[in-house]
């Protein structure tokens, strides 16, 4: 419901033509922007990805704005020169999905637009403990889905139950990530396979090889096994960091410089442990534009575009920095 109301209010400003006033005031110098699936068919998925159309809207709409999409050192450097003539924004891709080659590399060679995928280690070894692509394939594939872990049965016969089901699970997920290991008791009962799942969703070594090589497409780092750093001992951290590092150096021949905390998941322990392991920089999921010419490099925001939350409406008032707007209206009001 809230979430309507914020869509209504971005399409009365949007139609009042009011997006370049806003844009004037509040929206940032550049935008990282951050994307997983780019799916063909959405509501199979149950809306966990992007839909082909809202991806090739957002590039549309980014180039007829003035916006310059350009790599992330690219952005980094520009934002480093204070040049305040143009806005520039990065486009990202998490976990390295099979769909970000086949549905969304034709799309960016058309729109001429650099990119990056950050890969953890698990997903091209099929060894990763995918459990959101699980959970999708249980909740897609029953009717009645009980998660023992948390002590929930959940009926989920149509599209909405299904979606909500998945919903309130990844929640408690995200609530603690301790959590996910007890999902493998549910998956196996299930006859859920991981690593068929990491098999049909993530790039494998040769096609991750080829992306490598592409000249619009730089790979970032995103741990070996995609955990959640804060759980981690500082030593564990640390290996999470540099062996996955390491591990697609060795694979790609080329360096690599640039890390996503998976979950977004960071705090000063990890933002120092990225730099010592020979990072530039790392994104976060802190929903933000980047306004300030030296940013903290290891601490970067990011704008989600999803498609269970955007339409081309939120996405363009998002960018617009209405959204931004709205936030500091509200901390102001708050305050009074
Ligand atoms: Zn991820």
């Amino acid at each position: 419901m809230k979430q309507l109301l914020k869509n209504s209010l971005f399409y009365g400003i949007g139609s009042a033509g009011l997006f370049p006033v806003f844009r004037r005031f509040f929206a940032g110098r550049a935008a990282i922007v951050m994307f997983h699936e780019i799916q063909r068919d959405c509501r199979s998925e149950l809306m966990t990805g992007t839909s082909v159309d809202l991806f090739e809207y957002s590039l549309s709409w980014l180039q007829r704005e003035g916006w310059a999409i350009v790599s992330l050192e690219e952005c980094l450097a520009q934002l480093a020169r204070n040049d305040r003539s143009r806005r520039y924004a990065v486009l990202t891709f998490d976990d390295g999905y099979r769909d970000n080659v086949s549905v969304a590399l034709p799309i960016l060679e058309r729109h001429n637009a650099p990119f990056m995928v950050y890969v953890p280690t698990a997903a091209l070894t099929r060894t990763m403990q995918s459990w959101w692509l699980g959970l999708r394939e249980l909740i897609r594939s029953r009717e009645d889905v009980t998660i023992d872990s948390m002590g929930f049965r959940f009926r989920c016969p149509d599209p909405r139950s299904k979606r909500y089901a998945l919903r309130k699970v990844e929640q408690w997920v995200h609530q603690d990530f301790k959590r996910v290991a007890t999902l493998t008791m549910t998956f196996n009962k299930a006859g859920i396979s991981m690593s068929a799942l990491n098999d049909r969703y993530f790039l494998d070594v040769r096609a991750l090889q080829g992306l490598s090589r592409h000249p619009l497409a730089s790979i970032g780092g995103h741990t070996t096994s995609h955990a959640a750093l804060a759980t981690l001992d500082a030593t564990s951290a640390r290996d999470e960091l540099a062996d996955n590092r390491n591990y697609l150096e060795n694979l790609l021949q080329l360096s690599v410089r640039h890390l996503a905390y998976p979950y977004g998941d960071y705090g000063p322990r990890e933002e120092h442990l990225a730099n010592e392991v020979g990072y530039v920089s790392a994104v976060t999921t802190r929903h933000a534009q980047l306004s300030d010419h030296q940013p903290n490099e290891f601490a970067l925001p990011r704008i989600g575009v999803s498609s269970s939350f955007d339409s081309e409406t939120s996405f363009a008032a998002r960018m617009s920095g209405v959204q931004s707007a709205m936030l500091t209206l509200g901390a102001r009001l708050g305050r009074a």
